[in-house]
């Protein structure tokens, strides 16, 4: 890829995607489940500009929408509405209503409090609302504690027990339509056994709830596979597809699976440009145009992205790459070894396609970056770089002045 280019034509901080990448893990992973119904639900949080969502869409994916507005971008994109999920532990009345009424797949329950909420919300549309549970198995899934979700402690899903109370409610109720069951214990998971169990876990529960004639049709398995940031061993599909069946002993549900991270992780990278080099105290620091708030994942998780300079000097030594926002913890990378490098060099950094852009701020007034999709080799603009026009275009009294 001719980053230069690139960062002529578009400018830095940039993100570009590699959509054929995009394209190839999606295609990998729905085929690690032929032969059995299955639905991947890609999780649009994990990036969600449209022409991404839009090539997703047009290969048959579903999505996994944790806000209205998410639900709203996907059919926007085209998705169909019937592969369209939409979780989250705090929904609004509001977007209850609206998902209620856009006939999605289904609403992807939190809590007693909320089923409750959604069978009042359905009933006053006189409308069923297809729902499933997300049930929590305590499994510990060996992450990052930010990113971890599938302990009683978190603040997600219910427990076993809980859910079973809620299927039978759900069943009994004229407005609510169980039709699946949930569970997501965490992100960027590399060992893939705690998957596994809490598959057995929740199949197990679903094969109770059937027995109860409560007709689960959707095995909801979340998402959370892991991709390779450093020196993670790649994540086997087909061990984690095998996993998933075997713990269904029999049981012919489709397969719903929710990947965010693993689908487009890889496929981004941010380039951006450095401004100077300073030694503080013989601390060497690489000031760079992009910073925290266009990625947030090393300042947010200390999370380690692999930095490529584009320059050939020689004379590595260490360095921490940082940005020019007024925090201590605005660094994309600290102890690289880097080249010399001089104002205008490009530095690549990696992997930063899944929880990417979608966490970037205006932080310190900052415009957020353009973003760029290559497919096959050729490169367009997917979002316009912002411009300060847009930064204070909501600050209603000095509109027009
Ligand atoms: C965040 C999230 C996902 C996606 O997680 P990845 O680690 O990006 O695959 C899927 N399902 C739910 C419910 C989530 O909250």
């Amino acid at each position: 890829m001719d980053y230069k280019q690139l960062a002529k034509t578009y400018e830095t901080p940039l993100y570009i995607y590699d959509f054929n990448q995009i394209k190839k893990r999606y295609l990998e992973l729905k085929n690690s489940f032929a032969g059995r119904k299955s639905l991947v639900c890609y999780a649009v949080k994990a990036n969600s500009n449209l022409s991404l969502l839009k090539l997703l869409a047009n290969l048959g994916s579903g999505f996994d929408c944790v806000s209205f507005n998410e639900v709203r971008r996907a059919i926007l994109a085209g998705a169909d509405r019937y592969k369209i999920i939409y979780s989250g532990v705090g929904k609004q009345d509001s977007e209850i209503k609206d998902a209620i009424n856009a006939n999605i797949l289904m609403i992807n329950v939190e809590s007693s409090a909320e089923l409750d909420r959604i069978e009042e919300i359905a009933k006053s549309l006189d409308k069923i609302a297809r729902i499933s549970i997300r049930v929590n198995p305590n499994i510990d899934p060996k992450t990052h504690p930010y990113i971890s979700t599938g302990l009683n402690e978190n603040k997600f899903g219910v427990n076993i027990n809980e859910a079973k109370k809620m299927y039978i409610k759900a069943k009994n109720s004229q407005f609510l339509n169980p039709i699946g069951i949930h569970f997501h214990i965490g992100s960027q998971l590399i060992d893939i056994m705690p998957v596994h169990e809490a598959a057995q876990i929740v199949s197990n529960l679903m094969r109770e709830l059937k027995a109860l004639e409560i007709d689960i049709k959707f095995f909801d398995i979340g998402g959370g596979v892991g991709i390779r940031y450093k020196d993670e061993k790649n994540v086997d599909l087909y061990e984690y597809a095998q996993g998933i069946l075997s713990a269904l002993k029999g049981q012919d549900e489709t397969i719903v699976c929710e990947p965010g991270r693993f689908i487009v992780g890889e496929s981004g990278v941010l380039l951006t440009k450095v401004l100077y080099e300073k030694v503080n105290n013989d601390k060497r620091f690489v000031v760079v145009d992009g910073a925290m708030n266009d990625l947030l994942r090393p300042s947010l998780y200390g999370a380690y992205h692999e930095i490529e300079a584009l320059a050939d000097g020689l004379n590595l030594s260490k360095c921490d790459i940082v940005g020019p926002i007024c925090e201590s913890g605005d660094f994309l990378g600290k102890d690289r070894d880097m080249p010399e490098l001089k104002s205008g060099d490009l530095l690549v950094v990696k992997c930063a396609g899944a929880y990417g852009f979608g966490m970037a701020s205006n932080y310190n007034s900052r415009c957020k970056a353009a973003e760029v999709a290559i497919e096959d080799g050729k490169a367009r603009l997917i979002r316009k770089r912002e411009k300060f026009e847009d930064l204070v275009a909501n600050e209603i009294e000095f509109i027009g002045e």
